[in-house]
């Protein structure tokens, strides 16, 4: 019987242990598997080509991204690395403006070096999209929401010009998770996932994702994990499974507490701007109603010029300062000085992440307590 999601999220995969009856997955710790004879063994030879746990977790996020193949890396950008993998020299990317810096940095500082080239293109605009195809296109890739700015891709739209000109869709769905966003179903080839963010939830592990519904490309994709070897460990694979089980109860929370954090930054006047695809104001927010069943959990805002921004990172008590985001607690970055620090300053103001830019992964704390923090640390600001 195919269950609902937040059945799946619990007993999707390999449910438990069936030796021994083990509720929970067992980590195979081991490296290597015995032999029964030359060429004969129980379907496990190395631990880099596959492992128990790890293939728990992988047909689990294929159960979750409603694709038939799923993979587990070491982290979101060995995922990445490994999808990139599938290209040649000469071979070009259409690529999400304002997408995940390490992404960028992969493209830009290696993959270019192996004659693998991008285009940077606005894929909310459809229709750039479309105009940016050509033959030594093979894949379009976007993020939606898009980081930092939250810009929202159509998913469906995108995957309908990409199929029209034969070229692969690849979505970064890790903003989402597959709780509230599933691009396989809207049409994309190919899903990647960091699921350091909100699949592991509590800002603890390390990893990353590839889910795919196609048999061909799988089959390529499993032979690049093997031969790259970026793979997920069987612990952290645990510990990624466990997280999941509380996926659906952690991003209500985390959504609930978004729409009013965001509806009280919007009526605070604290913010000159405020970028959240849940607010009616966002260009974003009909489509992101189309395509998903939530607006996430990601703010971003420009802090008003009366506060000085520096020092809002100092006042914040409850919140805290760091990378990341997706985890239980709430945390903010300063987009300009470290994720999107690589952009030049002149591109930054441009495409608005700007100085004053302030980047909030709320967390599923007490919505007030947050409120009240933001509230201080702002005020205290001045
Ligand atoms: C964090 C992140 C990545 C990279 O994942 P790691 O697990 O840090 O390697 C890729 N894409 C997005 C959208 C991210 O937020």
């Amino acid at each position: 019987m195919s269950y609902k999601m937040n059945s799946l999220l619990i007993h999707g995969g390999i449910d438990g242990d069936e030796t021994t009856g083990a509720v929970n997955v067992p980590i195979y710790q081991t490296s290597t598997y015995k032999q029964d004879g030359l060429g004969e063994n129980r379907g496990w030879e190395y631990s880099r080509t596959g492992n128990p746990t790890r293939a728990a977790l992988e047909k689990l996020i294929a159960d979750l991204e409603k694709g038939q193949y799923g993979l587990a890396f070491a982290s979101g950008l060995a995922a990445i690395t490994t999808v990139l993998s599938l290209f040649k020299s000469g071979d070009k990317l259409i690529v999400s403006d304002n997408i995940y810096g390490g992404t960028f940095r992969i493209l830009d500082n290696v993959f270019k070096n192996f004659g693998i080239t991008y285009e940077i293109v606005d894929t909310s605009d459809t229709a750039a999209v479309e105009a940016a195809i050509s033959d030594e296109v093979k894949a379009v890739y976007v993020e939606s929401p898009a980081n930092p700015l939250l810009t929202v891709t159509d998913i469906a739209a995108v995957a309908e010009i990409s199929k029209k000109h034969g070229k692969l869709l690849i979505v970064d769905n890790t903003f989402m998770t597959p709780y509230l966003q599933r691009p396989i179903e809207l049409g994309a080839d190919i899903v990647i996932h960091s699921g350091t963010k909100y699949l592991g939830g509590h800002s603890d592990t390390i990893s990353g994702f590839v889910v795919v519904d196609d048999k061909e490309i799988a089959d390529r994709l499993y032979y690049l994990q093997n031969a790259i070897g970026g793979v997920l460990a069987p612990f952290d694979s645990f510990l990624m499974i466990r997280g999941i089980k509380t996926l659906g109860v952690r991003m209500d929370r985390h959504v609930q507490n978004a729409v009013k954090i965001a509806n009280w930054l919007k009526d605070s006047g604290y913010a000159k701007k405020i970028y959240f695809p849940g607010l009616e104001s966002n260009p974003g927010y009909e489509v992101q109603k189309k395509q998903a069943n939530g607006p996430g959990a990601m703010i971003s805002f420009v802090l008003d010029k009366k506060y000085d921004y520096r020092k809002f990172y100092k006042n914040i008590k409850l919140i805290t300062l760091a990378e990341s985001l997706g985890g239980v607690e709430s945390l903010v970055c300063h987009p300009a000085s470290m994720t999107h620090a690589a952009i030049p300053y002149e591109i930054r103001q441009e495409v608005g992440i700007v100085d004053e830019l302030i980047r909030f992964s709320v967390g599923i704390e007490d919505a007030d307590d947050l409120i009240e923090d933001l509230k201080q640390a702002i005020e205290a600001s001045k």
